[in-house]
């Protein structure tokens, strides 16, 4: 691409990213989308968001507007501003006064807001219409008669249509009334005259136009044949002026009938080229919309935007920064090599990105009442607490301290083992931010459950105090019982369990039952003032964000990951 570009080879560089709006979109098609802007972004270019819209049955608006709003995310504030510009209610013309078929060059596009309109295939069938026409004209493509099943095994066994030699008049008539609506789906069909015999099998004779008697959900009620993907494909690259046109490496088959198409209609120059590259696969998820719909028709998810889902509408969800899933999806290059990508170093990045920005707090998870019997009754103390102590600027807060605290009921335990240095009877912990406290007393009910902790508190080792670096070798997190806040907290894990769930048969038999759990926690106060767009790292847990349902009389909040990958010790035992 730098040397077409030195060639100055075409007026600028345009690239698109064709998503069909069949499903919501996931990891893999944040890379294309990060590989397709962001060439757009290093030569200047321009970048089109184009629905990929052919196939009436399976689309859906609810699918457009997600896709919009997921690419928009992902771009924004970082190649939003070569995102395509499409001019209201205008195609480019294909058809020029003389009768010829003509094409001008998108004009060299600038930015245009995130929120107008994206491109659609869809928009261009009339004239990828009269390009089929031309071709018809031009011996070239031709009204077939045989069964979709016929055609299939004619095509499999390299054997020529009966149907190949229809006259140009008569091709042009049948395919006029295909338009017209006279016959029913799977009649006739428009298939190129190319080569039965190709070794290349998308080269015998392949299906240019069907016949669908379906509404569209932006062409409406006006089709009742629509273009094959590759027809439209090719033809819509042309028409938006794109030049290189990038896409996953099973389509590399398809890329001799993408030039037979555009070579055929004698189309000015310069054409568009089409490259290929491996798709992302991550470990332990699956990236197929067919999947991925059960997922969420089967209700083994909440829905597409499910935090578990590798949708980006789902990573988002989940709390991952746009900047971090980019920094993922650039970072594990472009390869012609189909491979499996660790789950983890997605996972690494999240840890590495959130680690420098969240906003550290304290908040229990599985609170364990302790009551701290030398602390007077009614006071509170407010302690400083700092932020984040990879980034100074983000300050201290001021965190209440009473005689009733809760900490994390696994950081106790009564017959701990020697090497355990949270809290045990007899023993002392540092309370982060505060003192040094003993575990005197340990209060069960009749059943032998602990219902609390009776400690004493080294009321002089505070930050300051005289026995401030008395050296103990816990330190818990904690929050005052008569301040703290309840957070419902969603503790998502991975779906799968196990690397590749997609490559024998059944992948919802390596559901991972344990992906959520939902919780109530306790949080010091300032949590209340949480915000969506800020990051949280509960300290020593994990790092949390905001779920969308989260309200002031009910926070919610999605644990993004934890401070440490756990799944490595997983795979190590195993
Ligand atoms: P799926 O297999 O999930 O149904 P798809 O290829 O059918 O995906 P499209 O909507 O056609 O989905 O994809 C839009 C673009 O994203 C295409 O150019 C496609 O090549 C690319 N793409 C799809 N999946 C991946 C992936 N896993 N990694 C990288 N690019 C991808
Ligand atoms: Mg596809």
């Amino acid at each position: 691409m730098a040397k077409d570009v030195d060639e100055k080879k075409y007026p600028h560089i345009h690239t698109r990213f064709p998503p069909e709006p069949n499903g919501y979109l996931h990891i893999g098609h944040a890379k294309s989308i990060c590989l397709n802007f962001g060439i757009a972004r290093e030569f200047g270019g321009v970048c089109n968001l184009r629905m990929d819209d052919t196939n009436p049955a399976k689309e859906d608006v609810e699918y457009v507007d997600s896709i919009r709003e997921d690419v928009s995310w992902l771009v924004s504030g970082w190649a939003s501003q070569n995102l395509g510009l499409k001019e209201k209610g205008k195609t480019p013309e294909t058809v020029s006064s003389n009768g010829k078929l003509d094409f001008h060059l998108a004009p060299v596009l600038t930015t245009r807001p995130l929120a107008t309109e994206p491109f659609y295939a869809s928009d261009y069938f009339d004239q990828i219409y009269e390009y089929a026409v031309a071709l018809i004209k031009k011996g070239k493509a031709f009204v077939c008669d045989l069964t979709p099943e016929e055609t299939d095994d004619y095509r499999r066994n390299a054997k020529a249509s009966p149907y190949r030699d229809r006259g140009v008049e008569e091709n042009l008539d049948l395919f006029s009334r295909m338009k017209a609506g006279e016959f029913p789906d799977g009649k006739r069909s428009l298939r190129a005259k190319i080569d039965v015999a190709s070794p290349n099998i998308w080269l015998r004779d392949p299906l240019l136009y069907r016949i669908r008697h379906a509404e569209h959900h932006h062409t409406g009620a006006k089709w009742v044949i629509y273009p094959m993907y590759d027809f439209a494909h090719c033809l819509s690259d042309y028409i938006e002026g794109i030049t290189h046109s990038i896409c996953t490496l099973e389509f590399e088959v398809h890329r001799p009938l993408y030039d037979w198409i555009l070579d055929s209609l004698d189309l000015p120059r310069p054409l568009p080229h089409q490259y290929e590259f491996a798709k992302l696969i991550p470990s332990h998820t699956i990236v197929s919309k067919r999947k991925l719909i059960q997922l969420v028709n089967d209700g083994v998810v909440t829905g597409w935007d499910d935090p578990r889902m590798p949708t980006i509408s789902g990573i988002r969800r989940r709390g991952i920064p746009a900047g971090t899933l980019r920094r993922f999806a650039i970072g594990v290059g472009v390869t012609k090599f189909i491979s499996l990508t660790d789950m983890a170093v997605f996972e690494h990045i999240i840890r590495d990105d959130l680690n420098k920005m969240a906003l550290r707090r304290l908040a229990v998870l599985r609170p364990l009442k302790v009551v701290l019997t030398n602390y007077p009754e009614g006071k509170t103390e407010d302690l400083d607490a700092v932020n984040n102590p990879e980034d100074p600027g983000a300050g201290t807060r001021k965190i209440p301290f009473g005689r009733e605290l809760f900490i994390e009921s696994e950081d106790f335990m009564e017959n701990a083992p020697p090497k355990f240095f949270r809290l045990k009877p007899g023993g002392e912990v540092r309370l982060k931010y505060a003192y040094i406290i003993k575990c005197d007393e340990v209060v069960k009910d009749g059943a032998g459950k602990i219902l609390e902790l009776r400690c004493t508190a080294d009321l002089d080792s505070k930050t300051g105090g005289a026995t401030a670096n008395r050296k103990v070798k816990g330190t818990i997190h904690w929050v005052s019982a008569a301040h703290a806040t309840d957070a419902e907290v969603r503790l998502y894990d991975r779906l799968f369990t196990v690397p590749e769930p997609d490559a024998s048969g059944d992948f919802k038999a390596f559901l991972n039952p344990h992906s959520l759990e939902v919780i109530t926690a306790k949080c010091e106060p300032s949590l209340k003032d949480a915000r969506p767009e800020l990051r949280y790292q509960f300290e020593r847990l994990a790092y949390f964000a905001l779920d969308k349902e989260s309200k002031t009389s009910k926070l919610v909040f999605n644990r993004t990951i934890t401070l440490k990958d756990t799944w490595a010790k997983e795979s190590q035992k195993a």
